[in-house]
């Protein structure tokens, strides 16, 4: 009955790319995105200007970043940005790395497809590469690190930081990141755990780069909610509350009817009684700071300032938080709730000036483990860069506490892995073994790229670091010394990074490369139009 009928499974309209053209779309895609950020490799690698459809402007450095910003409309390379994202939350580093590998992963790959070797053939090949390589970073190329042995701490977030904008402050920015890390790392069972995110970062512009400090204790970019407020609390005792100290304003209109003076004059003093007595619930639990994450009223502000207690209000919940860990304070609900107990503990809260602004430093937490970075630069976009620079120092710092694994830098990592993975190919057999070969080529894209960004010529640089890496007297630790574009042990010139880094650089690569070569048949459907706000509700599809 069906013969000769043509079956439409797809709707009419519908763009449909099938087979090798498909697959060469998607690697065309996500190769230029990998050549788009390959020029920012390393600490010789360029900037890149970003320009958003508002006019504003971000200089960076930063894979990630420009990835995030840029608008990206194919599926493929947007895959590729998916993996910029996760190099950089896993590990806060080696984002450019990831995307460089992938792409050139998928060059190599395309190659092998020419040749018709199948795409299943090339990722099962891929996935042993991987396996091998991250046996070979384990055992052979990792070298383990203690977790007081600080210079090699700072190195690492010296190194992670070459890159970007900050480069005469690099070697402050890296201690300052050494040292808050070192505050927050905590040890349970055999586990380290060093997380970043309790660090709290601010930025404020003026003063120079060197000015940016670590500070014991919390900031917040708010001034105290009254003039007549003390500037400083000693012996503070912190209540954290998440609602309004105001009086309701009703949602409708309510009218009163206010017929004689007396009438209004009662009215104003029950209004004031309420204030009045909030301050005193307040008062009465022994606090002498509050903080709220909503408003204050002027009145209550009025009266919290005549009895001496230091108030902020509209405070960011992350805030609170940080301020519950760091002083033991437990946030409430409402004044109802508020007790003794719920109040948390610091040596100092105090407004200080900070360029043209007030901010509260809340110090001598009862929770040791509670530091900040004040970022201090000449302009919001030197501010920015800076702390793009140290959140990524952080977590390096962080992953080497945690895993207490290092590597070399300088593209001698990979041209390490490249040289072991050719020797061991050919044990894999095979038309797997062309895909091994391939992985192995593709890892020497970053030594290439550090080389050719420095203005070396990177064939002359290559060739040194294989024969170094090779035969007798091989040395695993020389990459590329971008001050000659010869070929030095990154050791001695302390460009050391966290093995997490790499090890999550060639996984991320490998995971997107196979994502793209799987897919043989790219069918866009027709986009549905949105369903008007309040109307049918049903989908479309
Ligand atoms: P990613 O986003 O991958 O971290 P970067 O632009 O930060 O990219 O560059 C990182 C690369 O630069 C790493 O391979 C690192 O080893 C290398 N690198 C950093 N500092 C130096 C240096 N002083 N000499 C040689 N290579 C360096
Ligand atoms: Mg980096």
């Amino acid at each position: 009955m069906l013969q000769g009928t043509p079956i439409l499974v797809l709707k009419e309209g519908t763009e449909r790319e099938r087979g090798k053209s498909a697959t060469q779309n998607n690697i065309a895609a996500a190769r230029a995105i990998a050549d788009a950020v390959r020029t920012t490799l390393g600490p010789r690698g360029m900037d890149k200007m970003l320009v958003d459809s508002m006019g504003d402007i971000t200089i960076t450095n930063d894979g990630v970043t420009i990835l995030k910003e840029v608008d990206v409309e194919h599926p493929a390379a947007k895959m590729i940005v998916e993996v910029a994202k996760t190099q950089d939350q896993q590990c806060g580093d080696g984002t450019t790395t990831a995307v460089v590998l992938a792409g050139e992963l998928l060059k190599r790959a395309e190659y092998l497809l020419e040749q018709n070797i199948h795409p299943t053939v090339i990722t099962r090949g891929f996935q042993i590469a991987l396996q091998e390589g991250q046996r070979l970073l384990e055992k052979e190329i990792g070298t383990p690190v203690k977790a007081d042995d600080e210079r090699m701490l700072v190195d690492c977030a010296t190194t992670a930081m070459g890159s970007k904008g900050v480069f005469g402050s690099r070697d402050e920015l890296a201690k300052i990141a050494v040292n808050a890390v070192r505050k927050i790392v905590e040890h349970r069972g055999e586990r380290t755990i060093a997380d970043v995110d309790q660090i709290k970062i601010e930025k404020r512009h003026g003063g120079t780069i060197a000015d940016t400090q670590l500070i014991d204790g919390i900031i917040l970019d708010k001034e105290r909610g009254h003039p007549r407020m003390p500037r400083q609390v000693k012996k503070a005792k912190i209540a954290l509350v998440n609602s309004a100290l105001e009086i309701k304003k009703t949602e409708i209109e309510s009218k009163i009817n206010i017929k004689s003076a007396n009438q209004i004059q009662s009215f104003l003093d029950e209004e004031d009684k309420t204030f009045r007595r909030m301050v005193e619930q307040v008062k009465a639990t022994g606090a002498n700071v509050l903080i709220t994450q909503k408003g204050i009223d002027d009145v209550v502000l009025h009266y919290l300032a005549k009895e001496g207690i230091f108030a902020l209000k509209q405070v960011k919940e992350s805030d609170l938080q940080k301020l519950a860990r760091a002083t033991g304070a437990k946030i409430v609900t409402g004044l109802k709730e508020l007790s003794s107990s719920d109040l948390g503990a610091a040596e100092s809260v105090e407004e200080k000036k900070v360029g043209d602004d007030d901010m509260t430093y809340v110090t001598g937490c009862q929770n040791p483990r509670s530091v900040s970075i004040l970022i201090r630069g000449g302009t919001e976009h030197v501010t920015q860069e800076v702390e793009r620079s140290l959140q990524d120092a952080l977590k390096v710092v962080s992953s080497v506490l945690e895993d207490g694994v290092v590597c070399p830098g300088g593209g001698a990592t990979e041209i390490d892995l490249s040289v072991k993975l050719k020797k061991f190919a050919p044990s894999v057999g095979g038309r797997e073994q062309l895909a091994v070969e391939a992985f192995a080529q593709a890892l020497e894209a970053i030594p290439w790229a550090l080389a050719e960004n420095g203005g070396y010529d990177a064939i002359n640089t290559l060739i040194e670091l294989r024969g170094a890496h090779d035969g007798a007297g091989a040395n695993r630790n020389v990459g590329v010394n971008l001050v000659d574009g010869k070929a030095a042990d990154m050791w001695k010139l302390h460009v050391v990074e966290p093995a997490r880094v790499k090890r999550q650089a060639i996984s991320s690569a490998v995971e997107v490369a196979d994502m793209v070569l799987r897919i043989d048949d790219v069918i866009a459907s027709k986009k549905t139009a949105p369903t008007p706000p309040g109307g049918g509700g049903g989908h479309d599809h």
